[in-house]
């Protein structure tokens, strides 16, 4: 009409506009962000828990991480196809039923996944938290001789420190140690591919799958730590952010430096929360080079550390 109106209605008008905008910007994060999501906080944890879970981290053990890395490397080659790979299978599912409290099986048929359960003490709950890495190994130029010690002795040697020391508490949801076959190829589909899948067709309640891959190399002593998460598992990443320090690990975190495969992406592709945590640099990875002597067992110990104090976190102390 004039001047004056103008100035009038776009007075009125910019408040309610704004407020319109804000209103559709919460109403849109509402829609997108799942329950579970959002930075935690330390008032969530109860004391007596925080206590609980830093006894556990006290009891991984560089020791145990050297000797389980020693015998797999020890096997020449974890290749799949490899009478080395069946040797893993076989020695990595007596080590996980020598373990009380423990169910232990081979899973996907000839790929032969071990998963070892450790039952949750709550019946009405069917949620699981899982922590896995690939026991295969690979080196292309020499397939039969591929010792794999960091590439991937070193998560697998994490898995199973989790599962010796978490299996000596109870948790009122399930937790699943899963070491998988297959990531560096020579199946037709890699084992946490069979057994992701799998999940989703019987729709498990999966609250979070934690991989160790590349998880021990540190030369230098950098203790630079990687967290690779997508968006339904940024809570993930804020929550190591937030244990790297309640619990003095004393790494330097950086988050989704890396972009690599690993068997955590077989759990994005089913839409389950998953994450992977990855050493600075790959050097030996997938070359006959990658030996013991590379692997940096307070690198692994540490990294077992942090993922202990969410596992236990998640699957709640009873
Ligand atoms: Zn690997």
């Amino acid at each position: 009409m004039d001047a004056n109106g103008t100035n009038v209605k776009s007075r009125f008008l910019l408040p309610v506009l704004v407020m319109a905008i804000c209103a559709m910007v919460v109403a849109a994060m509402v829609m997108l962000i799942p329950p579970r999501m959002g930075a935690p906080s330390n008032e969530d944890i109860p004391l007596g828990d925080q206590e609980a879970i830093a006894d556990m981290l006290s009891k991984i053990d560089e020791a145990e991480i050297h000797d389980t890395v020693f015998a797999l490397q020890d096997l020449a080659s974890r290749h799949y196809g490899e009478l080395g790979n069946a040797k893993a299978s076989e020695y990595l599912y007596g080590r996980l039923s020598n373990i009380d409290g423990l169910t232990v099986e081979y899973q996907g048929g000839d790929i032969r996944n071990v998963i070892a359960t450790l039952p949750g003490s709550n019946s009405s709950s069917s949620t699981i938290c899982m922590v896995g890495a690939h026991y295969d190994s690979v080196n292309d130029a020499d397939p039969a001789h591929a010792p794999g010690a960091t590439d991937n002795g070193g998560g697998v040697a994490i898995v199973l420190e989790l599962a010796r020391v978490m299996s000596q508490h109870t948790f009122e949801n399930t937790i699943q140690f899963a070491l998988w076959n297959a990531e560096d190829g020579g199946a037709d589909a890699r084992g946490s591919e069979v057994y992701a899948q799998q999940a989703a067709d019987n729709e498990l309640d999966i609250l979070l799958y934690l991989n160790f891959d590349s998880s021990c190399y540190d030369p230098d002593g950098h203790l630079v730590l990687d967290v690779m998460s997508d968006q339904r598992s940024q809570w993930v990443s804020d929550m190591m952010v937030q244990h790297n320090s309640l619990y003095a690990i004393g790494f330097t975190l950086t988050l989704n430096a890396h972009d690599c495969w690993s068997d955590h992406r077989a759990f994005w592709d089913q839409g389950y929360p998953a994450v992977m945590t990855h050493q600075e640099d790959h050097d030996p990875a997938h070359t006959s080079r990658d030996t013991i002597d590379k692997v940096s067992t307070l690198y692994a110990k540490k990294n077992g550390q942090l993922g202990l104090s969410v596992l236990a976190r998640l699957a709640q102390l009873s």
